[in-house]
């Protein structure tokens, strides 16, 4: 288990996410951070890494770039971020908590798979450390506000961090398209499910060659209830404990003595 940690102000908090150093997310982030403790360092991918998932980079030499004095960039995945800052950065004192986001869009149901966003979490959770991945849902036009976000997020995050977990935990966090005012409250709920799956597009490049585009999701609709997808559909903050062992129990059970 991990030790609740009862007074934030005092820990060291890593904010990363996998959108890139410059992103408006990370910048909403790190004011979060800043409202629960002044000891707040950011390292970061230089570039977009959405969907990379727990990637780690091993076939070539990383690069980081020191941008202020709590500021890195690495040129590598949200993974390889939180190892160089865990293991080589902050070496001398680790952070206590991982803030991994804030994602431009979800990362509802089967979205925590392809999550560069959620494997941060998962190697701070790797790690020993306390994580939580937080993620905004885009608005119809594709806009983002972070207003609802920074607003939840510091009580969230402490609530969290005040709970011990058990070990290779992560929380993930998404927060609904509205208005601060339009959110109806926070729902602790577990992973869901979408109806429809990921597409593939035809497309053309400008020469007028076939191409192909990986889709994203129609919407975020699910059959089931009481789950992210629905939660942040109902207009809710959804909280889900993430598990990296992903063995069905179920299926192990009645797969026992299959070749006895
Ligand atoms: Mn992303």
């Amino acid at each position: 288990m991990t030790d609740p940690i009862a007074d934030l102000s005092s820990a060291r908090i890593l904010v990363t996410n996998d959108d890139g150093i410059h992103a408006p997310g990370l910048k909403a982030l790190e004011r979060i951070a800043k409202k629960l403790s002044p000891d707040v360092w950011v390292v970061a991918p230089e570039t977009e890494q959405s969907a990379v998932a727990h990637s780690l980079t091993l076939r070539r030499p990383l690069r980081h770039r020191k941008l202020s004095r709590r500021r890195f960039s690495v040129d590598g995945t949200p993974t390889d971020c939180v190892l160089v800052a865990q293991k080589m950065i902050l070496e001398q004192h680790p952070a206590d908590i991982v803030l991994s986001g804030i994602n431009h869009g979800v990362n509802l149901g089967e979205d925590v798979t392809y999550s560069g966003t959620i494997a941060a979490a998962f190697e701070g959770a790797l790690l020993g450390v306390k994580s939580i991945a937080l993620s905004q849902q885009r608005g119809a036009n594709g806009a983002i506000h972070w207003s609802a976000a920074e607003h939840f997020a510091p009580d969230i995050v402490r609530k969290l961090a005040a709970e011990s977990w058990p070990r290779d935990v992560l929380m993930n966090v998404n927060f609904p398209d509205l208005t601060v005012d339009k959110i109806k409250g926070v729902t602790v709920c577990r992973q869901g499910r979408r109806k429809s799956s990921t597409t593939v597009i035809r497309d053309q490049d400008p020469s007028g060659r076939p191409c192909l585009w990986i889709g994203d999701y129609p919407n975020e609709q699910t059959l089931e209830r009481r789950t992210d997808l629905a939660a942040v559909e109902a207009g809710m903050i959804s909280v889900t404990p993430l598990h990296l062992d992903l063995t069905h129990r179920k299926t192990l059970q009645g797969l026992s003595g299959l070749f006895e």
